[in-house]
């Protein structure tokens, strides 16, 4: 057994109580490592140091904060090839993949990095005479950073960046499926310049100590991205305390494949938003929209293309699909497949259990095909690299399928129809919208969220994350009698 990585609390490394075992999904002999759970008391303790280290980082000069996220984000950069694999061979995402999201997570950080030094507020007169108005932006606090395990890297960053650019302490509670990523950027962030107990992580369950995280009355915002019913149930416990809340959930995104669509773009757009990351993705297409004037020639060339795509090891630069997370969500996604045949869609290919080489998660890009809006597999988020056709005889009868969902992340369209783009950009339901790409790859400066069921709370990423991150104070200044 190899060295037990622990958790970061008060600006130490401790063991905490218990610990698990990480194993590699596309090769189930391969043990990453063991990883301390954190114990209630160590969480206690994160939580005091973070209270008193917050007021003395959002007091330090602008340029000092500057220099460290620059710091921490230039050595994501350099070290995205060791990170990548190492974030690939827990998560099962392919190597490319994997080092572009390390390197991704590196420009959250250089973006707000910059954000430091542009944080501007506004000023106005007073109705009343000689009195002037100051409006600016304060940190929120101490913020609770609740990641998942699909883009364990990624996410975290777009949290905990802006949580530090705009002067916040942060207690990180990662998915317990991918602790040696969190590990990996907590040593990052832990050998930087900061007050001690400003960031913590706290490796554990969700049910055990993340639930005890978001009860906290010593936590001013909690920001999460994961589940449905995991959102709701942190949510309820938020409103106890009146915390801050910010949540990125589930989504059933569709893509519209027009009957004008070029067919090779709409069949690649359509292949890497439903399979890209194995369909672990809260943007993936698992909706396909299409205009019965060409669904016979756009399934037959998806079916031929999901066929082609290489499952194997994440780590094998050749494999275009890697395994699926564990064995639970393996099970979940078979089940889904079961569910959609019994409600009468047809499985045109995949969505069978793969025995490779080495043991792991595997299973085959699934294509439903004659499938119903109604149908569970079309309601339900399935987190899995598994996609459904549904036919449409008209474009507003794709915008109504599109908006017929109670989520509301991303959804696309493949059209050359500047007024149908048009169209669509403004009507489609969701906070994201693509025309002519694929529902999922979004940038780091602009906004990213949702509506209905996907979201809840002020906007991610880009400048708007400072609607989250800070609170806002109005100053009344009069000078006062003439001295
Ligand atoms: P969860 O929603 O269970 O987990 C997300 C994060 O929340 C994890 O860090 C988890 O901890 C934590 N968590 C769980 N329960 C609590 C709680 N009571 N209080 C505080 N934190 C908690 O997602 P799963 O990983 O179980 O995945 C299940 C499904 O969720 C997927 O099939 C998919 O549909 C959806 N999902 C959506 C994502 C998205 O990007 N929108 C990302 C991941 C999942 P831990 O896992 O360590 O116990």
């Amino acid at each position: 057994m190899g060295e037990l990585n622990r958790n970061f609390v008060a600006g130490e490394w401790i063991p905490g109580e218990g610990e698990i075992e990480n194993r590699n999904p596309s090769d189930l002999s391969d043990v990453i490592g063991h990883y301390a759970q954190a114990s209630a008391a160590d969480l206690d303790a994160a939580l005091e140091a973070a209270r008193r280290a917050q007021p003395e980082w959002a007091a330090w000069p602008l340029e000092r904060r500057q220099a460290v996220l620059t710091a921490i984000g230039n050595e994501l950069m350099a070290r995205a090839e060791e990170l990548g694999t190492l974030l690939s061979r827990e998560e099962g995402k392919p190597l490319a993949e994997g080092k572009g999201e390390v390197y991704r997570a590196g420009q959250f950080f250089t973006y707000y990095a910059a954000e430091c030094l542009r944080q501007l507020g506004e000023n106005a007169d007073s109705v009343r005479p000689g009195v002037e108005i100051d409006v600016r932006r304060e940190p929120v606090g101490v913020v609770a950073v609740i990641s998942p395990w699909n883009f364990p890297t990624a996410t975290a960053a777009w949290k905990i960046a802006p949580a530090l650019c705009y002067g916040n302490a942060v207690i990180w509670k990662p998915a317990n499926l991918t602790p040696a990523s969190a590990v990996a950027l907590t040593e990052i962030i832990s050998h930087q310049d900061k007050p001690k107990g400003l960031f913590n992580l706290v490796m554990g369950a969700g049910s055990t100590i993340g639930q005890r995280l978001v009860e906290s009355p010593q936590v001013d915002a909690i920001s999460f991205t994961g589940s449905v019913p995991v959102g709701k149930r942190i949510a309820a416990s938020a409103i106890g305390n009146l915390t801050r809340l910010q949540m990125e959930m589930g989504s059933k995104n569709a893509l519209a494949v027009m009957d004008d669509a070029d067919l090779d773009l709409a069949v690649n757009v359509a292949l890497a938003g439903a399979f890209g990351g194995t369909g672990q993705k809260c943007t993936a297409s698992s909706r396909l929209v299409v205009h019965s004037a060409i669904h016979d020639a756009f399934v037959e060339r998806l079916v031929a293309g999901a066929r082609a795509m290489r499952v194997g090891l994440a780590l094998d630069p050749d494999t275009e699909m890697g395994p699926v997370v564990s064995e639970q969500q393996l099970a979940e996604n078979l089940r889904y497949v079961e569910i959609g045949r019994a409600e009468g869609a047809e499985l045109a290919c995949g969505g069978e259990r793969l025995n490779m080489a080495h043991e792991g998660y595997y299973m085959s890009p699934g294509v439903f095909v004659n499938t119903l809006n109604d149908m569970r597999i079309n309601r339900e988020e399935m987190f899995a690299p598994l996609t459904a056709v549904i036919k449409v005889d008209s474009y507003d009868e794709a915008l109504a399928v599109v908006n017929d969902t109670s989520f509301g992340l991303t959804s696309g369209i493949v059209t050359r129809d500047l007024a149908r783009a048009s169209h669509f950009r403004r009507n489609a339901r969701t906070g994201v919208v693509t025309v002519n790409l694929p529902t999922a790859g979004t940038d780091y400066h602009v906004p990213f969220g949702g509506r209905g069921d996907s979201s809840y709370g002020p906007r991610e990423q880009g400048r708007t994350a400072a609607e989250f991150y800070t609170v806002v104070k109005t100053a009344y200044i009069s000078p006062g009698a003439p001295g």
